[in-house]
């Protein structure tokens, strides 16, 4: 028998599939809960162990991960009659890697020390997107106490490749948001640059790989610049997904008094996407505002 920490995972969505199966993979035995059957049948076939509900999934569990949408989800998840908390055995680390608002992380720890199984909570959002997850490359950036994030880094280590312990619990939330802000902010001037690009006459291919190479060159380029030539927008990371973060940011943003000027504007156009019925494509299609605004469409 493995002397691995037993793992829980709950949510086995584009990430959390993935994520879940690097486990696996490490040796971990993992028993896994989501809503969908296809999801639970993946995992059953990876090797991990598929639950019939999340207190089924966390009964055993040393180490307890929630990867679920939103806040509404994770406090469902977490601090419902049936969920995590109320389930897991004395003891257990519960980490959430959501990206959620840092107020709720907050949360989440106090209902865990509350009641008094001797739990720990980290919140760990990662960033990487699909891809990080595949490939065991995320970025994880977590809130917490130092030696519960010391006691289960080999888990974040099958995980990522940067894992950063930010600060106390909801840290990992603020850094996730500013990482959103970021990531927004810089597809946008991608998604400009290509509808400058190609209603110049440039080609856009080259145009994007010489870019690559220089200052301008950036992860969201590399990862995302088949998806603007191509006009590929399957998720990958939903606009949903992305207007949730924006309004975390700028809602984070306005409890310390900083401004986010260039924040506000893309938040304004991932809010229009979505209300264009454009929430369930990738954050790429951050190009289709910015065509439909010129009148451009792809030749
Ligand atoms: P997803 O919608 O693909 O998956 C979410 C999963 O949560 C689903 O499988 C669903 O069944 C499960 N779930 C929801 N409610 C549940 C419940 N009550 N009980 C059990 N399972 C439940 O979402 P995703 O893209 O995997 O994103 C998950 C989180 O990771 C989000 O907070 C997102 O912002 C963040 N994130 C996503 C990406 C990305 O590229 N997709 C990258 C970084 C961070």
């Amino acid at each position: 028998m493995s002397n691995l920490p037993k793992i829980a995972w709950i949510g086995l969505g584009i990430m959390g599939s993935p994520m879940s199966e690097n486990l696996v993979r490490a040796g971990y035995q993992v028993t896994g809960f989501t809503l969908e059957k296809e999801k639970l049948d993946r995992l059953a076939a990876a090797g991990g162990t598929a639950a019939a509900s999340i207190a089924e999934a966390v009964r055993e569990a040393d180490v307890i991960i929630t990867m679920v949408p939103a806040d509404p989800q994770v406090q469902a998840v977490l601090l419902g009659e049936d969920g995590v908390i109320a389930h897991a055995r004395r003891g257990a680390t519960v980490i959430d890697m959501s990206s959620i608002t840092p107020q709720t992380s907050v949360a989440v720890a106090r209902a865990a020390a509350e009641a008094d199984k001797d739990l720990a909570v980290l919140d760990a959002p990662v960033s990487g997107g699909e891809a990080g997850a595949v490939e065991a490359a995320l970025s994880i950036m977590a809130g917490g106490e130092r030696s519960d994030f010391d006691r289960v880094r080999p888990v974040f280590d099958a995980l990522g490749t940067t894992v950063v312990l930010c600060g106390p619990h909801g840290a990992g939330q603020t850094v996730k948001a500013a990482n959103q802000l970021i990531v927004a902010v810089n597809l946008q001037a991608c998604a400009e640059a290509v509808v400058f690009l190609e209603k110049s006459g440039v080609d856009l291919g080259a145009a994007l790989e010489v870019l690559n190479g220089g200052l301008a060159g950036s992860t969201v380029l590399t990862r995302k610049k088949d998806n603007f030539i191509e006009r590929d927008f399957r998720p990958g990371f939903r606009i949903d997904l992305h207007h949730k973060d924006m309004g975390i940011v700028t809602d984070a943003a306005r409890s310390v008094g900083a401004a986010l000027p260039a924040g506000a504007v893309v938040a304004q156009l991932v809010a229009s996407l979505r209300a264009q019925g454009d929430g369930g494509l990738d954050h790429s299609a951050l190009l289709r505002a910015v065509e439909r605004l010129s009148g451009h469409q792809a030749a």
